[in-house]
């Protein structure tokens, strides 16, 4: 059975992992969780667990946050934001996965990789000669500076640097990414990354499939003041005796919640030292006879030799070609180029994939090739305001450990820039277990 047939059929069995029971006993529950992405689930999991009266509340109509699988574009779940399932060996939710046999096909990530020079496909020993020697300075260098400034003149001037410093940044441009952040605040057990054939997001549902959840309703303000904390939300004010906030760092610093009173300077300060980074997708569905003219293998990396003249954000993307074994591909653009494209709107940034992809594969690879694109702009939407964290060169420094810390013994902070693994659905699923812990032990809940 081929991936969409298998999929179609399974689906019907996995589509209410989407939807999870809703039942809210309490309106002024212990605990409020705001978000339902992953670290919001696991809190509310966690609390659950220990017998927490808890209520999680989630701004858009369905869960997952950044972790989701779009099954109404292509009719099948298709991941539209995280999607690698990093720290493979030790990754939590791989294990559920790998449990779960009958519903999800989960295995190590070993895709072949092909890069193209124009229209040529080559070795690029080049590229990769270059890229091991960025990926060398990224894992060994603990110095707080920008990362561009660390690369030696030779290599910026290699025709393949822009291609290579957008594969090392992951959504970072180069001059607003400390490797001290990647180096001393982030310590990942776990090794290589995985996949999930059905999507990380379908099996992220899955496993806080029980979990309730309140949905469409936005927290404006959180009164921390006086007795227990009050969350102002579209749907009226909840009190509670203490919050648990996982929203994305830009929802916090775009100031979408209102803090009263404000929040201690020193939060301030760590909020200040960290930004968004963007990582903006592309999914296109292309007909079969592409894979097959082409000899693409499943989840086959895709890059194409880019040369933006010394641009800050180099203008390209990286491609993961045949989806599981759909007939999908992911297009990936990152960091400011993603943003500005963005702007731009979905038919600019779908059409800057297609032009690319013209120009390597022929003018005719729309009328050949083409079925549908669907573009997902997160550096637009309101609820994440980006893709995932960055410390900004000279302020990494104790950053993430500052942003975890509570306030007043009441508000606790989980989520991705919360976690000890950079930027990831597991890394978050563990901090929001770890936020709840320290909640449950508060003097918050008496
Ligand atoms: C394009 C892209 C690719 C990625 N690739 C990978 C990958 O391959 N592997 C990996 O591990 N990670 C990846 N990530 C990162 C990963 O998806 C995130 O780190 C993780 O999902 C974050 O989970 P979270 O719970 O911390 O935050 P979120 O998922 O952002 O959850 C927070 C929730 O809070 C809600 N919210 C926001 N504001 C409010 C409000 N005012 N009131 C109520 N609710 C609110 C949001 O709607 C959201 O659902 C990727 C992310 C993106 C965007």
């Amino acid at each position: 059975m081929d991936r969409r047939k298998f999929l179609k059929t399974s689906l019907s069995t996995l589509v209410f992992a989407n939807l999870p029971k809703i039942s809210f006993s309490q309106s002024n529950p212990d605990i409020v969780v705001i978000g339902a992405g992953s670290a919001g689930l696991s809190a509310t999991a966690e609390l659950i667990q220990k017998g927490v009266s808890v209520l999680c509340i989630e701004a858009m109509n369905r869960t997952g946050g950044r972790c989701y699988s779009d099954t109404s574009t292509f009719g099948i779940p298709i991941d539209i934001g995280g999607h690698w399932l990093h720290g493979f060996s030790e990754n939590q939710l791989a294990k559920f996965g790998k449990k779960h046999k009958d519903k999800f096909k989960i295995y190590p990530e070993n895709a072949p990789s092909i890069v193209y020079d124009g229209k040529r496909k080559v070795e690029a020993n080049e590229l990769w000669r270059i890229y091991k020697e960025l990926k060398k300075i990224r894992y060994t260098n603990r110095t707080d500076v920008p990362f561009i400034t660390l690369v030696p003149e030779k290599i910026k001037k290699n025709s393949w640097f822009d291609t290579a410093a957008k594969m090392v940044g992951d959504a970072r441009d180069l001059d607003n990414f400390s490797s001290y952040d990647d180096n001393v605040n982030w310590y990942d057990p776990g090794s290589g990354d995985g996949l999930c054939r059905e999507g990380y997001g379908t099996l992220l549902a899955y496993y806080r499939k029980d979990v309730p959840v309140k949905l469409n309703t936005i927290v404006s303000e959180i009164k921390w003041g006086g007795k227990g904390v009050q969350i102002v939300t579209n749907k009226g004010t909840i009190n509670s005796k203490a919050c648990i906030i996982t929203t994305s760092i830009g929802v916090l610093k775009a100031e979408k919640i209102k803090f009263s009173p404000p929040l201690p300077a020193r939060k301030i300060k760590a909020l200040d030292g960290i930004s968004m980074t963007y990582s903006n997708r592309v999914l296109m569905q292309l007909k079969k006879k592409f894979y097959k003219s082409k000899k693409i293998k499943n989840d086959t990396w895709f890059n194409t030799k880019c040369n933006s003249n010394g641009v800050r954000s180099p203008q390209t993307y990286y491609g993961s070609l045949k989806m599981g074994g759909s007939d999908v591909s992911l297009f990936g653009i990152s960091g400011q180029f993603a943003k500005d494209l963005g702007e731009e709107g979905d038919e600019a940034t779908i059409d800057f994939i297609l032009n690319d992809l013209k120009s390597t594969f022929g003018s005719k690879f729309y009328k050949k090739y083409f079925i549908k694109a669907k573009s997902i702009a997160w550096s637009k939407n309101p609820f994440t305001f980006g893709s995932y964290t960055g410390a900004i060169p000279g302020k990494a420094n104790n950053l993430r450990r500052e942003l975890r810390m509570p306030v007043g013994d009441k508000i606790f902070f989980a989520g991705e820039a919360t976690a000890l693994a950079f930027s990831t659905v597991h890394g978050a699923d563990r901090s929001g277990k770890r936020a709840a812990t320290e909640a449950y032990i508060s003097p918050a809940l008496g």
